[in-house]
């Protein structure tokens, strides 16, 4: 297991309390670029730069249950626009359009290999690794538009956390949300419906998926309200961990 942060300059793999930057991003074959540097005085960005960001609607039971409705009969694929990626301890921000933003926390995949069409007992080989992502939501938007562009894309909707964590076993990882200190969301990923090996498969048989690429893979229940000022913090076990803040716009 290998984790990888990036900073405005550099791809870093972490080792202990430094990494090592590379020349060039990790499921690219970055190789070291210069010695170690201490983690404690970089500031951290988004590390992915994807050229799509692919989400999956109601992918939890419970949570197409609290979102009135059963679970989808395939995977219900949507988009983020890039735009709406927000680094680690960014801000994110309340659009005046909405008067219900609602946060989801979810397991993000990084795609490390290009393809099109791939077999789904080959897709864990084209994941690089995981990310901890929040799929922020204006529900009032959502529900009136029909279709979600606008409800998931205002800027700053998708804040990502700063690792990647790669080697590890997507199928039952604890996911835990809290807003100001509360715990709001606490679930696993074996309760997906659509498990990540499936889900990378059925994307890629619509589009070519290309490394840096980006899925969220759905929220489990207990999604709720958003306010200015709050403070929140997700937790991915084994990925990592994710901050933001919410602030009126
Ligand atoms: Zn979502």
């Amino acid at each position: 297991m290998k984790t990888y942060r990036r900073t405005a300059t550099n791809w870093l793999e972490i080792q202990g309390e430094t990494g090592v930057p590379l020349d060039r991003a990790p499921w690219l074959g970055g190789a070291a670029a210069g010695p170690a540097v201490a983690l404690g005085a970089a500031r951290f960005v988004a590390p992915v730069w994807p050229s799509k960001i692919l989400c999956v609607g109601k992918n939890y039971r419970a949570h197409a249950k609290e979102m009135g409705g059963e679970v989808p009969s395939e995977p219900l694929l949507f988009m983020k626009p890039h735009s709406s990626l927000l680094d680690p301890g960014g801000t994110v921000r309340l659009p005046r359009e909405s008067e219900r933003v609602e946060y989801e926390a979810e397991l993000a995949v990084v795609i490390g290999r290009r393809g099109r069409r791939i077999p789904a007992e080959q897709a864990l080989g084209h994941v690089f690794g995981y990310a901890v992502a929040c799929d922020v939501t204006a529900r009032d938007l959502q529900r009136k538009d029909g279709q979600w562009t606008r409800a998931k894309g205002f800027d700053t909707f998708c804040p990502v956390g700063a690792e990647i964590a790669t080697g590890i076993d997507p199928s039952a990882l604890a996911l835990r949300l809290s807003v100001n200190g509360e715990l709001r969301q606490d679930g696993t990923t074996s309760d997906m419906v659509f498990d990540v090996a499936t889900l990378v498969a059925y994307a890629s048989n619509v589009m070519t998926l290309l490394p840096g690429d980006l899925i969220l893979t759905g929220t489990p229940e207990g999604v709720g309200l958003l306010r200015a000022g709050d403070r929140v913090s997700v937790q991915i076990e084994r990925v990592g961990s994710l901050e933001f803040d919410v602030a009126s716009e």
